[in-house]
């Protein structure tokens, strides 16, 4: 069996396959047996996820990600722990490989600090009790609450929390933050919460390397607020963190509509990309999902980010529309963002409808008479947005909303 040390965490795999994922300060963020495939968030969550399938396409799969109840959690740890008493048993056949060289480093040229830590995180996993566990959870939800979504290239961005919830919160295809008032921080307590997510995260700091602004909108927060909040995190947090980078979302509808020095300002600051969800560019789409967006404002808006040095990521709502709007869907879609003349440093995000159980989607359609697309139907329009946008400088990539987990 072997240890793999990385930076800010490690993954031990065992002969007959099984993994168990720790972060730095030994806390299990997967373990992966057969058929069990189990993820934890650091909110204390535990999702039993589907088994890929081989050559299958993506999206296609049965919606079996699960949430584990506190009985399956329990025997899962216990699993593990047997594991990991296995691994550290006199005699056991544990070798442990350097994270500098991942492929051919074995114990016997492992820096003598690098296996001591290897063997301080699997005693440290060990001892952590399933209590332990929970009160972790508790810690990290009063500090960032419940994380409903990340953009896939920000999963591993230390999340701070500036503007809780979503201003607007209406749109009928979303219940993200139906959970939380809006609400926007004031800098001391950002900075607060920035000092206590180091603490938190302790020796898995490493692991982020780049910050995002939760939740909804990083930029409702006033411009002189938000450039505080800014310069505070380069003097609160070390510099790998920020070494990608500053993100946030931001719903150009309701958030008062920068001027291109402000923004220039926060560029200078470390703000790199803003995460737009257009959905769709067809007007009467756009009126179904009940989303007021102006495709003049929005352009402008992707034209002085860029003019101010922020790249932007588009995010595409595929299979929400209903079957009588799909055409238009795709086309004006695609016409939009071609129109954009999006640069290598942007993205577009394709992100299959996840049907919302609170928000009134279905009965929308039903009583409007209208159809929605089947899981086949929305695999083949991701297939169709992803081919009618080939060719086109942005990167273009999938961003699958279930099964999200902030680890
Ligand atoms: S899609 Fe965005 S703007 Fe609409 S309710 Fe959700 S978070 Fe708010």
């Amino acid at each position: 069996m072997i240890l793999q040390m990385k930076t800010g965490e490690a993954n031990l795999t065992i002969d007959d396959g099984c993994q168990i994922l720790l972060d730095g300060e030994g806390r299990i963020t997967g373990y992966y047996e057969e058929a069990l495939r189990i993820r934890r968030a650091y909110d204390d969550r535990w999702l039993r996820l589907p088994r890929p399938e081989r050559g299958g396409r993506s999206g296609n799969q049965p919606e079996v990600v699960r949430e584990l109840p506190e009985g399956e959690i329990t025997g899962v740890l216990a699993r593990i722990r047997g594991r990991l008493e296995a691994a550290l048993a006199p005699g056991s056949a544990l070798e442990i490989a350097a994270s500098s060289l991942p492929n051919s480093s074995r114990s016997d040229d492992v820096p003598r600090d690098e296996q001591e830590e290897g063997i301080r995180l699997l005693r440290q996993s060990l001892s952590t009790t399933r209590e332990a566990y929970r009160t972790d959870g508790q810690r990290f939800r009063s500090l960032v609450g419940r994380i409903p979504v990340l953009p896939p290239d920000r999963y591993r961005s230390l999340y701070l929390v500036v503007a809780p919830g979503c201003r607007y919160n209406r749109c009928l295809f979303c219940e993200l933050y139906r959970d939380r008032p809006f609400a926007t921080f004031p800098p001391l307590e950002v900075q607060r919460r920035a000092r206590e997510l180091v603490s938190f995260f302790g020796r898995a700091l490493p692991t982020r390397t780049s910050v995002f602004l939760g939740d909804a909108s990083g930029l409702a927060v006033p411009q002189e607020d938000l450039e505080s909040i800014l310069r505070s995190l380069h003097e609160v947090l070390p510099p790998r963190v920020l070494r990608d980078g500053i993100h946030t979302f931001v719903d150009v509808f309701v958030t008062r509509s920068r001027h291109e020095r402000e923004l220039r300002r926060l560029s200078e600051l470390g703000l790199r990309r803003l995460y737009i969800g257009l959905e769709s560019a067809s007007p009467e789409v756009l009126s179904f999902y009940r989303k007021p967006h102006s495709l003049e404002i929005l352009a402008a808006e992707v034209r002085k980010a860029r003019a101010a040095g922020i790249a932007t990521a588009l995010m595409i709502l595929a299979g929400g529309a209903p079957r009588e709007m799909q055409e238009s869907h795709l086309e004006e879609t695609l016409r939009f963002l071609r129109s954009l003349d999006l640069e290598a440093e942007d993205r577009i995000f394709l992100s299959p409808l996840v049907i919302p159980e609170a928000t009134g989607f279905r009965e929308e359609v039903e009583r409007r008479g209208l159809s929605l697309l089947d899981a086949e139907e929305i695999v083949d329009e991701v297939d169709r947005l992803t081919a009618g946008l080939a060719g086109i400088t942005a990167k273009v990539s999938r961003y699958q909303l279930k099964g999200f987990l902030y680890r």
